[in-house]
Order: C-alpha cells, then structure tokens, then sequence
C-alpha cells in the first residue's frame, strides 16, 4: 500500500535537534536536521538508502517524501543553552545538514532552518556550517552574516554544465541560479565555500575552476568512492550507474577528472582547496587549532 501525500509530507515533531556526530564528518561535533527526506531527490544521494529513511518512508522513493521536524528551533535552543551552561559551545561545530537540505522548497512554509538559525545566532557555537544547494537560503542570509567568523555557507556546486545537472538531479535548482546565490552571499558578507560534492562531468577545468575560483572563499572537491562514506558502495545502490551508461559519461566511480580539478585549483588557492573528507572537516579541525581556517 502507497503512502498518501499526507503520509508523505507529515510532521515530524523533533525530539531533540542536535545529533552527535562522527565519522565521515570527524571534527564536528554534531549535525542538525530539520527535515527528515528531501524533495530534491537526487538520483545519486546515498542518503536515500539509510536505514533511518528506510524507517520513515519503506515504500515511497526517495524524493517523494519530506517530514518537518516541528519544534526544532525550541529544542535546539534548549540543547545549545545546556552546551553553554557545560562550558562546551565554543568548541561546538555543528553541520546543517548531513541527511537532508535544509532550504527546499517546504522551508518557505515551515521556516524550521530559519528558527534554527535565529537560536545558532542568540547562542553561537564555535562552527556553523549551512550546506544547502538552494538559493532560498539568501532569505537567511542576514542571521548566517550575524554570526560572522562562525558561520560558512557551504554551497553544493557539483558541475558547470546544466544539461548534466538536468540528468541526474533535475528537481534541483539551476546551475546559474546558485552562481548568483553565491555571489549575493558572498556579497552580503558570508563567507562561502563552494561543494563540488560530488564532482559530476564539467566542462574543462580551467573552465569551471575559474568560476570557482572568482565565486568561493574555500572549495571542496569530492567523488562519489571518497565520498560516500562507504568507498561507493552506498551509491552502488543508486540509480548513478544507469545515469552514466545512458548518457555515455563513462566510469562513474572514476576520479580523475575530479582530481584534475582539484590539482588545478590547489595550484591557485592553495589551502583554501580541500579534498574530499579532509576538504569537509578542515574548517572544524580549524576550531580546534588543528589546521588554518
Ligand atoms: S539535496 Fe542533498 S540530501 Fe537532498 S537529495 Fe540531493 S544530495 Fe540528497
């Protein structure tokens, strides 16, 4: 029997905010989900095989489905209190978000990221990481600026070529559209870091690694066999192979490309470039004076 639109797109009400972390993320301390599912539904997001998805939704596909986390931005603020009464919100690092996008569309109606955004700003942990591919961020823009060094939006650029995007995540916004969107981030004084998570087919990279390098403050480069969490195989599971073969864009576990990107961009931004996890988690082992942020 199919979920109903109602099933799909029910509440959720949050019995906590903030989830401890690890892993993949190594060096935050903890990631925040406001919705469970993302309508988004990109054809190659691992995100879509987690067990915790599977619980929620075992028989609508992935996409189909977004559950507002209600009450997010109370706990939270209840939970980033209790983390300044321990004397631990400096050293807190916190991304948003790992398992869904926190500006799709429902966000206009629910402003469940907006409330947590206003708590992050009444109590400012040590790191924010907003990662979305979404223009609708800019309606936040001014609370992500207010927390200044601590804050990062992490934008999800993962070609320059539309027809690719098109192909396999065609739900999601344009890629000129989220050029400008950073621009006018950077612009209101946020800093950005451009995701090229994962690296899909693009032009040239000296053709996309300009465009990176005139919009970003930091870039990542990621692939998805360093980038999944399970050396490929949870994007295995995916639809990604058959994308690939139909549009003859070879290998789709291939790196190389990815690398030649990378290399091209190091060359030129030097320590603002990072690869894969490592690229991911500089920015937190920055707040704990591993690395230069
Ligand atoms: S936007 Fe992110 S979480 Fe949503 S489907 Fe795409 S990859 Fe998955």
């Amino acid at each position: 029997m199919h979920a109903t639109a109602g099933e799909r797109y029910a509440a959720r009400p949050a019995s906590a905010a903030l989830t401890k972390t690890g892993g993949f993320l190594t060096g935050f301390t903890h990631t925040l989900q406001p919705y469970i599912g993302c309508a988004f539904g990109c054809a190659y997001c691992y995100v879509q095989g987690l067990s915790v998805h599977r619980f929620h939704q075992p028989a609508a596909a992935w996409g189909e489905y977004v559950h507002p986390r209600t009450g997010i931005g109370e706990r939270l603020r209840q939970e980033l209190a209790r983390l300044r009464g321990a004397g631990l919100l400096d050293e807190t690092a916190i991304f948003m978000s790992s398992a869904t996008d926190p500006y799709q569309a429902v966000e206009r109606r629910m402003r469940l990221s907006r409330a947590c955004l206003t708590a992050l700003r009444d109590e400012p942990p040590g790191l924010l990481v907003v990662q979305t591919r979404s223009p609708f961020v800019l309606d936040d823009v001014a609370l992500l600026r207010e927390l200044g060094s601590r804050g990062w939006l992490s934008f999800t650029i993962e070609t320059d070529r539309d027809e690719v995007r098109r192909a396999l995540t065609p739900r999601c916004p344009a890629i000129e559209r989220r050029w400008e969107a950073v621009a006018a981030a950077r612009a209101a004084g946020v800093q950005v870091q451009v995701a090229v998570s994962p690296c899909l087919p693009y032009s040239e990279p000296a053709q996309f690694g300009a465009l990176l390098l005139a919009h970003a403050d930091r870039v990542v480069v990621d692939t998805y066999v360093s980038g999944d969490g399970q050396g490929g195989t949870r994007t295995a599971a995916t639809t990604t192979a058959a994308v690939y073969q139909a549009q003859g864009w070879g290998d789709w576990r291939a790196e190389e490309a990815a690398l030649r990107l990378y290399e091209w961009l190091a060359l030129r931004m030097g320590a603002r470039v990072g690869w894969s996890q490592a690229g991911f988690t500089d920015l937190a082992r920055g707040l704990r004076g591993d690395t230069e942020r």
